[in-house]
């Protein structure tokens, strides 16, 4: 279930004006400190729409602080300011869709099945995927996959780092899901490619590549993360618009490489197919059924590791 591009409907949003305002005085999305969340370094505030009713809201809580706490970790802040998160309770159970949007502030909106319980809720993806979001600047069109593969990649190494989800789950989907994201007959490179698989998961395939490639020419002492870091701690975020090239060197210059660069002008304008067989043979993970197994000897299996450890004290 892809989540919809953030930005998608911004144009709409800001044709209906002060709608949001209107909302937020009636009650239902109320302001109150009840409807905050305050992080170390944030606030995020929640609203509410649809029939939310049967929605145990200290769960929809806990489940907002749980994907926030995951972001905040990676990031080692959470990467704005402030957020608006708006619920839209719909039919069945679970998150169901969500958008980004960076109009006039952050603000996050996802459909959550009404009938959710906190087992949903801790099964969820979207929540996470969308604050990931929060923590890139915003690109043109074309770049749509440098931000949904930043999201696709970053939630489920975010979420188990904090423990959130195993090791064997995330490589697993990553076994399972990587070979969509690359090039079909006929695909002209990553900027000129926008089907679903090579936005999303050729996107999430640049990241890996990156942080795999990162943490190679630096003896393991730096990965994609700590790229990412910088990038935020420079003022990267959604509420900004930046050039992809000036993001992209940010985050090589604060790890001493040249790999997001690299990798970039490889990736951009040809269909490259990476032998990801070979890539987790070094990276000593395989998948079998549904079963993952793992290979330490392997030579790239302290940079696996590495991915997901955990935070440091
Ligand atoms: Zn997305």
């Amino acid at each position: 279930m892809p989540a919809i591009r953030r930005g998608v409907a911004v144009l709409f949003l800001f044709a209906l004006g002060g709608a949001t305002d209107v909302m937020a005085a009636d009650g239902a999305g109320g302001l109150s400190a009840a409807n905050e969340i305050r992080l170390s370094d944030a606030t995020i505030q929640i609203s509410y729409t649809g029939d939310a009713g049967g929605l145990d809201r200290n769960e929809l809580r806990d489940w907002i602080a749980a994907s926030a706490g995951a972001v905040q970790s990676y990031y080692g802040r959470f990467p704005v300011k402030r957020v608006r998160i708006r619920i839209e309770a719909g039919e069945g159970r679970g998150a169901r869709s969500g958008t980004t949007y960076a109009h006039n502030g952050a603000l996050i909106r996802v459909g959550v099945g009404r009938y959710s319980d906190s087992a949903d809720l801790k099964r969820d993806w979207i929540m996470t995927h969308e604050m990931v979001h929060l923590a890139m600047p915003e690109f043109s069109d074309r770049h749509a996959w440098l931000e949904e593969g930043l999201a696709t990649y970053v939630e489920p190494v975010a979420r188990v780092r904090v423990g959130q989800l195993t090791e064997a789950e995330i490589w697993r989907d990553m076994l399972r899901d990587m070979p969509k994201g690359l090039p079909a007959a006929g695909d002209r490179g990553l900027d000129n490619t926008h089907t679903w698989g090579r936005t999303y998961w050729g996107g999430a395939l640049f990241y890996l590549l990156a942080d795999v490639r990162i943490r190679e020419r630096t003896g393991n002492r730096a990965g994609l993360q700590d790229a990412l870091r910088a990038i935020v701690a420079n003022g990267g975020n959604v509420e900004v618009s930046w050039d992809v090239r000036k993001t992209l060197a940010m985050g090589d210059k604060a790890v001493g490489t040249n790999v997001l660069t690299d990798l970039y002008d490889e990736m951009r304008d040809a269909p490259v197919a990476p032998d990801l067989a070979q890539l987790w043979r070094r990276l000593g993970v395989k998948l079998t059924g549904n079963v993952v197994e793992f290979d330490d000897a392997a030579p790239l299996a302290a940079i696996r590791q590495a991915i997901t450890a955990k935070p440091g004290p």
